[in-house]
């Protein structure tokens, strides 16, 4: 059994819990793209030695104290933490049920993760009472339907939530829930299919090309947020259809390459451009009166762009 006190290879370190750590510390700092799996690859390998070199510290290869004092100084993740809580009862919980009546044991697990998240800061009492009001308004705020109660999908959630902090080899329940793959976002995970807004109807998927634009600021994902709702909006005066996004957040080097102007309200994740199945010339003169923000005639290249900037503007491409 690897001791988090040794100094060795770490191309010889098996333990699962640490290569998950190791992944998310190095992924973290942009080093690792790959997985966070518990397998110890080449992929790790080489951003371990990039991190090494980061910090101007000798054996590319060697894993000891020193490397994991300026892991932690630069990530969050803490390796010294020991007898992390496996959260046995959230796994293996099967029901649907009130957060009322979940038993205890469930109740001080979901408990400790919203404290550690910072969505509770009561007891750890097992008391359905202590973490009733705290867990409805983390599920609200983080638009999981249904909240009041706790069933395969909050526990999913929930134990995502977990990873974050006591990262641990992923289990295989993910795949029941068909709600895409994860969105990793700075304060909190979501699914690609999940609707931003409770009941809404746009996904994160929509906002993010398929979750190749992962927003990396809190204020990012709040102009998001925001723009998703006044978009149901948009959607209800066009006659409750579907609108195709052709373009919404963009990342700076995303916009650069498309040829963005410098400070596109794209880059904010203030903005979308969207296309949608009816006149679009009715669609755009509609906007033009409702809208108050940015909004850009490109209704000859076939698409209207709208933005959440605070004052009112309207131009052409
Ligand atoms: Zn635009």
């Amino acid at each position: 059994m690897f001791n988090i006190n040794q100094t060795v290879k770490l191309s010889q370190i098996k333990d699962k819990d640490f290569i998950v750590k190791l992944k998310t510390a190095l992924q973290q700092l942009k080093f690792y793209d790959g997985d966070l799996d518990c397998i110890n690859d080449d992929l790790l390998l080489k951003a371990f030695e990039k991190f090494k070199g980061y910090v101007h510290l000798n054996s590319p290869d060697l894993w000891g104290p020193t490397t994991q004092a300026a892991l932690e100084r630069v990530t969050s993740v803490k390796f010294s933490e020991t007898n992390l809580l496996p959260f046995t009862y959230l796994r293996n919980y099967k029901n649907t049920e009130t957060i009322d009546v979940v038993n205890t044991n469930v109740v001080k697990e979901i408990q400790q993760i919203l404290k550690e998240n910072g969505y509770y800061n009561g007891l750890i009492d097992g008391k359905n009472t202590s973490i009733r009001k705290s867990f409805i308004k983390w599920k609200t705020s983080n638009n999981i339907g249904l909240p009041e109660y706790v069933g395969p999908q909050t526990i999913q959630i929930l134990l995502d939530l977990a990873q974050l902090k006591h990262p641990t080899p992923v289990d295989d329940a993910k795949d029941v829930y068909k709600l895409g793959e994860k969105l990793i976002l700075p304060d909190r995970v979501v699914y690609l299919q999940s609707s931003i807004n409770f009941n809404g109807n746009f996904t994160w998927s929509e906002f993010t090309k398929f979750g190749t634009r992962v927003p990396k600021t809190q204020e990012v994902v709040n102009n998001i947020i925001e723009l998703a709702t006044r978009m149901e909006d948009v959607r209800q005066w066009l006659g409750n259809r579907p609108l195709q996004f052709t373009s919404a957040y963009r990342p700076a080097d995303v916009n650069r390459a498309v040829g963005g102007v410098i400070d596109s309200q794209h880059v904010h994740g203030k903005a979308v451009d969207f296309t949608y199945e009816g006149d679009l010339n009715k669609a755009y003169e509609i906007i033009n009166k409702k809208w108050f923000g940015g909004v850009g005639d490109g209704r000859a290249r076939g698409f209207i762009h709208l933005d959440t900037r605070p004052y009112q503007a309207r131009f052409g491409y």
